[in-house]
């Protein structure tokens, strides 16, 4: 990434070079990709790829994610968000949850 000072597209805000974990669908597989370089916006943790990186994640979903080349197998555990109406019949304010699954404001009294 350049040096200049670059700020979030998504809220303005001031942002750093950081290494991030990101996960994609290849198909009907999730895949981890490690330590990807990115600016991370200090405010609302949006994550910003430079072309180079970006070209290099298409080269890598390029080569079919092969079993054989990956780092090491996570087992991950699938929930099913619950469906119908909330238990609660009280009006609850909107929840907030940044790119890292910080969860705000969760069930705030209004
Ligand atoms: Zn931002």
């Amino acid at each position: 990434m350049d040096q200049e000072a670059y700020t979030c597209e998504n809220c303005s805000s001031s942002t750093h070079d950081d290494l991030v974990n990101i996960c994609l669908w290849h198909g009907d597989r999730l895949v981890i990709v490690e330590k990807v370089p990115a600016r991370v916006c200090d405010r609302c943790f949006e994550q910003f790829f430079d072309q180079l990186t970006t070209f290099k994640l298409d080269a890598l979903r390029g080569t079919g994610f092969k079993a054989a080349d990956a780092a090491r197998v996570l087992e991950v555990p699938v929930f099913t968000f619950p469906q119908g109406a909330p238990v609660e019949t009280e009006a609850k304010e909107p929840v907030t949850v940044d790119r890292r699954g910080t969860v705000y404001d969760w069930w705030a009294d209004s």
